[in-house]
């Protein structure tokens, strides 16, 4: 008999999940064909921190996905609220208004009811009060648009969105890799799968694609993203090669989005060339808006308060890539350290501390001493103290007069100890992918859909240029991979 299903997911990690249980429900049977061992299952999903994006109009909205908030919770902290318009505004704004606008406003109009959807399944979520919260006068206030996260993280999503999938009859096949879509005239037939070094072929009706972009491929970075992305360290899975964008190029469909344009960060130095789920996210260093970055010259680059640091984080791995030796320096003082997020305490940091500014100099590696001191001076001698300093709110305090300004919380590292954290360009996924359309559908060369494939998450392009809203990743693969499971359903029961 042959190895046949109503439905294949290609891929492990939330987009896939979401569309298997979306295409489950349609009553469709779904086969889950994820490339990693079950130990290493889940994608990039499984590395973050399960922060979402999404649009809430206030306390009552968060309440209803998060069920469990305490009264005192809700007494204690300003959840303020996030409307669809802005969370689309800030979209539009960070991709340069480059942003597909119906891909946007699928993904802003239905954050919310797409969470409530995977809540309604069995996924719980939390506040995220360590890190997008700053606690003034007493009252938590949230800020930078980014208030829920997973319960558990990236694996406590992972984790319970497999269970649920389990517990609604899906089939989950680990260790298989998707080699090739089986396409003739009538669209996809199925797939070929590599397991144990053995090819077979499983029938389907209808594939979705959700098996994240080509982060993990250093010949595809090199030819896309250009010269030099070869040497980027990979933050999440080794596993996300760009299988599934070749496969459907290989099938007629359209190269669509940003391909030479990718989500990248401040990663530590000495992080390993790809992610380490014991570690997770903790190589990333995301305080840089309360202090200082300067490259192998002890020079600044980049306006570290340009912004909230979600809408400046994922485009600021480009510009430490850029420097000499792709590596920077965050230098700190005393007076910011309690502000410092938890990576920064974690054992496997490259950090060096000193009482003086000369001591610190000399301590950090690979940078020019005398450089790295002037810039400091004429940094401090810059900065608006007359300006108070909120890290709730982008608090005008900058600097003046500097060939490279800093917008907000600028203060003067002049307080010991003094504290540095060596960082070099981490990527977290590409931006460049396949065109769907309002159903999920894979566009084809000749703007057709191609009849029976879908994809979602990663391998979507259209959505984010140059940079990227912290919390959008996984909203995305949740939305449209909801979208492409029951569009996929429909075509094989409706
Ligand atoms: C360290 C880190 C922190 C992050 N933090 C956040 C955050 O807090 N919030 C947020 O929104 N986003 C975050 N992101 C981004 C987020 O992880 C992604 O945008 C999102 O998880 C993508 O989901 P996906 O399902 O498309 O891809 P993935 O979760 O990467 O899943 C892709 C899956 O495809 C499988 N696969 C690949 N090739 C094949 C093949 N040939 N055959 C079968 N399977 C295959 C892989 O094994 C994997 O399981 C973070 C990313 C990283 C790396």
């Amino acid at each position: 008999m042959p190895d046949l299903s109503d439905v294949i997911i290609i891929g492990g990690g939330n987009a896939a999940l979401c569309a298997a249980l979306a295409a489950r429900e349609t009553g469709a049977s779904v086969l889950v064909i994820e490339a990693a061992p079950e130990a290493e299952r889940g994608g990039n999903s499984r590395f973050t921190a399960g922060a979402m994006r999404v649009s809430y109009n206030g306390v009552e909205d968060l309440a209803r996905l998060m069920p469990d908030l305490t009264d005192e919770e809700k007494a204690n902290t300003d959840f303020g609220s996030y409307p669809e318009d802005q969370f689309y505004d800030d979209l539009c704004r960070v991709t340069q208004y480059r942003t597909n606008p119906k891909l946007a406003e699928t993904l802003v109009s239905r954050s919310f009811d797409t969470m409530l959807w995977m809540r309604s399944r069995g996924v719980r979520f939390a506040p995220i009060y360590g890190r997008q919260a700053f606690k003034v006068e007493g009252r938590f206030k949230f800020w930078g648009g980014l208030t829920v996260e997973a319960w558990g993280g990236g694996p406590g999503l992972v984790d319970s969105l497999y269970t649920i999938a389990q517990r609604a009859g899906i089939e989950i096949r680990y260790g298989s890799r998707v080699l090739d879509l089986i396409v003739d005239d009538n669209g996809v037939r199925g797939v070929a799968i590599r397991v144990g070094g053995r090819t077979t072929v499983i029938e389907a009706r209808a594939v979705v694609l959700a098996s994240g972009g080509f982060e993990a491929n250093a010949e595809w970075r090199t030819r896309y993203l250009g010269p030099g992305w070869d040497l980027a360290k990979v933050r999440g899975t080794r596993f996300n090669t760009g299988d599934g964008i070749r496969m459907a190029l290989d099938a007629g469909a359209m190269p669509y989005g940003n391909w030479s344009g990718c989500h990248a960060v401040g990663w530590d130095r000495n992080a390993p060339e790809f992610g380490d789920l014991d570690v997770g996210d903790g190589f990333q260093k995301h305080s840089y808006p309360f202090g200082i970055m300067v490259n192998g010259r002890g020079r600044r680059f980049v306006d570290e308060g340009a912004d909230f640091r979600n809408y400046t984080y994922a485009k600021y791995g480009r510009a430490i890539l850029e420097q000499p030796g792709q590596f920077a320096w965050q230098v700190f003082d005393r007076k910011v350290a309690h502000l410092l997020r938890d990576e920064y305490r974690i054992k496997r940091v490259t950090k060096v501390s000193a009482a003086t500014l000369e001591e610190l100099a000399g301590k950090l590696e690979d940078v020019d001493a005398q450089g790295f001191l002037a810039e400091v001076g004429a940094y401090n001698a810059a900065v608006q103290t007359d300006v108070a300093f909120n890290p709730n709110i982008k608090d005008g305090r900058c600097t003046r007069g500097l060939a490279l300004e800093k917008s907000n919380w600028a203060n003067p590292i002049d307080t010991p100890p003094f504290e540095a954290y060596a960082v070099t360009c981490g990527i977290t996924f590409t931006f460049g992918g396949l065109r769907i359309d309002d159903d999920g559908a894979v566009i084809n060369t000749d703007g057709v859909p191609i009849r029976g494939l879908y994809a979602a998450g990663e391998l979507v392009g259209g959505l984010f240029y140059f940079n990227y809203p912290g919390g959008t990743g996984l909203m995305s693969g949740s939305v449209f991979g909801r979208i492409a499971g029951n569009s996929a359903g429909l075509l094989v029961k409706g």
